[in-house]
């Protein structure tokens, strides 16, 4: 039975609930994909049951983030927190949503960039000072979290996130509407926010000047919605009205909606989403992510063609760059590898034998299919290089006669300090190798990686719009302070 803690609860107005604590495990432990740094989203919408919106935004918006998930919600008086480590549908069920009563929510699943993954560093965060309550939830990471939090003083937060470190900054200064403070305090904010937040009656969202991670706005017949993704506006029946401006700060009331410009735009979104961390039901600058990782796929087979009897994806990732090489080579597409859905974040605790199981959990071969064929694998990208090392192995011993790798990414060598977990750079397998040289590691018979200009070009943004640091390594936000890193605020503690 679900175990419930008042964990806080200040001035009769805010408190945190939490569930019973338990840790989640990840059975891959190679460590296949990058990981997203989380999902948000917000509504303002009187009449609604806002929390079940919320969580079927978040149920829609999983992928960013599955260690832990948090609702905020409140009727105008006080605001009540839910958050726990888990998915989604594991944090919540009807009778902790029957509990979240109110007019506006916000939510945000989480995956771990600043901070470690503890209850403590789920979201949303809360803050309470003697104007009220503040929570909030952030997808993106900061590089300036060190400078910032010196601002503070000792005492004000107790977790170990760039997002606590913005919570309480924003709440400092009880004496002057919270937008006027987010207005005045986000421009010093560095690195990559989509932000938002929420007192007991308004709900907010801002986006940082260069809009790395996306943010946007949609229509209820009797509200407004903010979200990571066009598709959780899909799912909850919101129409999409447009994306939020980088360097752009919302205030959604009984008002309406009043826009307000705290920076100059500098879009610089995330290439990236593109490849692999958006859903490809999801729209991004007014292009499907979906047709874009086929048009990818088109662009590969032209720069890297092979003879080959089949082409097959990593799945699912790989999937729509694999039909267009399917459809551009006129090589047959097949499914020749059956992944797992069930596996991945989960609450048993594997033991060594599992563990060492790695891979086989998650992919298995379909001898039937692959057997004397000439291979052609397409994956979204390599980040260690063990997860394809494994992959080409496993479809040789299937019977595979050759097994041709391509990437739909440029080789990433580079870390990202916007918000995806890469590894470091020493740890990134085209940090230190050449294609070929990791081809020879891979085992593989060919390896192609697509082009930094045809995969932008897919996306029909000009590169000047996009970030691209993890495959050039030329940040546009430079990293000037060497205090970042996951966890730069435990290691002054
Ligand atoms: S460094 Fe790479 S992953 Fe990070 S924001 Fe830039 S393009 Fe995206």
């Amino acid at each position: 039975m679900r175990r419930f803690e008042q964990r806080q609860c200040l001035n009769r107005l805010d408190c945190v609930l939490k569930g019973d604590g338990r840790l989640g495990h990840d059975l891959d432990p190679q460590d296949r994909a990058p990981k997203d740094a989380c999902g948000v989203f917000g509504v303002w919408a009187p009449g609604e049951d806002v929390s079940k919106l919320t969580y079927y935004g978040l149920y829609a918006l999983q992928h960013r983030g599955q260690e832990s998930a948090g609702i905020a919600v409140s009727e105008g008086s006080r605001i009540l927190v839910y958050k726990d480590m888990g998915l989604v549908a594991q944090v919540f069920d009807e009778s902790i949503l029957g509990t979240l009563r109110g007019h506006l929510s916000i939510g945000h699943c989480r995956y771990s960039t600043t901070g470690s993954s503890v209850w403590e560093n789920a979201q949303p965060t809360l803050s309470s000072t003697d104007g009220g309550g503040l929570a909030l939830a952030h997808n993106g990471n900061l590089i300036n979290t060190a400078q910032l939090a010196e601002r503070l003083t000792s005492g004000a937060m107790r977790a170990t996130t760039d997002t606590e470190v913005l919570t309480a900054l924003l709440a400092q200064d009880a004496s002057r509407p919270v937008d006027d403070v987010a207005a005045e305090l986000l421009p010093e904010v560095k690195g990559a926010y989509s932000l938002v937040w929420m007192n007991e009656t308004t709900l907010f969202a801002a986006r940082d000047p260069q809009g790395i991670r996306p943010l946007v706005l949609g229509r209820l017949e009797r509200g407004w919605v903010v979200a990571s993704e066009t598709a959780a506006l899909d799912i909850v029946g919101a129409s999409f009205i447009r994306e939020i401006e980088p360097g752009e700060l919302l205030t959604i009331d009984e008002r309406g909606v009043r826009s307000r410009r705290f920076a100059v735009a500098e879009p610089k979104g995330c290439l990236f989403e593109y490849v692999y961390l958006a859903r490809p039901d999801t729209t991004i600058a007014g292009r499907g992510v979906q047709s874009t990782r086929v048009e990818v796929g088109r662009v590969l087979a032209r720069e890297h063609p092979v003879d080959a009897d089949l082409v097959i994806p990593t799945p699912e990732s790989g999937t729509p760059a694999a039909i267009g090489y399917a459809e551009q080579s006129g090589i047959p597409y097949g499914q020749g590898l059956v992944k797992n859905s069930y596996v991945g974040r989960t609450f048993i605790q594997p033991s060594q034998t599992i563990r060492q199981l790695g891979i086989r959990l998650k992919l298995n071969p379909l001898r039937e299919v692959i057997e004397g064929k000439r291979l052609v694998v397409v994956d979204d990208s390599i980040v260690r290089g063990n997860t394809q090392r494994a992959i080409v192995k496993m479809l040789r011993e299937a019977g595979a006669t050759e097994v041709h790798v391509r990437i739909s990414s440029p080789p990433v060598a580079w870390p990202c300090f916007y918000g995806i977990d890469f590894a470091t750079r020493a740890e990134l397998i085209a940090g230190s190798l050449s294609v070929e040289e990791i081809r020879s590691s891979l085992g593989a018979d060919s390896l192609g990686y697509i082009s930094l200009d045809g995969l932008t070009r897919a996306t029909t943004l000009p590169a000047d719009r996009l970030c691209r640091a993890c495959f050039t390594g030329e940040y546009p936000i430079p990293i000037e302070d060497d205090r970042v890193g996951k966890f730069v605020l435990e290691a002054q503690r």
